[in-house]
């Protein structure tokens, strides 16, 4: 069983609704939402942090980047606003690499 909380989503073993999936990138709704809209995007590879990041993440990095835009047109947030962060350091609480989207919705 996996330790890391985004690794137990990822391998199916702790429930969530799933707004995004593809072979290499999930997305689900935060459990602490900040704003009426807060997604989390995950790679499925554990990567701890933002300093993790190697050259050959590229694509992955490109991936999410897709999971994220797709997201945004789905529910026209370019129409009002969104704010895309992630933390690190001692801001950082879930120790596997992921962004927010944040927004109030249209
Ligand atoms: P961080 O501070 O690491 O950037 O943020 C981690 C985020 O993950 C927090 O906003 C927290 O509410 C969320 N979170 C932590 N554990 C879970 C979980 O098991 N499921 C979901 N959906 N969100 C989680
Ligand atoms: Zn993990």
């Amino acid at each position: 069983m996996a330790t890391c909380e985004f690794c137990r989503i990822v391998a199916k073993q702790q429930p969530t609704a799933l707004l995004y999936e593809s072979a290499d990138v999930i997305a689900f709704p935060d459990i602490n939402p900040s704003a009426p809209i807060h997604i989390l995007i995950v790679p499925k590879k554990h990567i701890e942090t933002f300093l993790d990041i190697a050259p050959e993440d590229a694509a992955l990095l490109m991936r999410m980047t897709q999971a994220a835009q797709q997201l945004i047109r789905e529910r026209g947030l370019q129409h009002s606003s969104y704010r895309m962060i992630f933390n690190g350091g001692t801001a950082q609480h879930v120790p596997h690499l992921h962004w927010h989207l944040i927004s109030r919705g249209r």
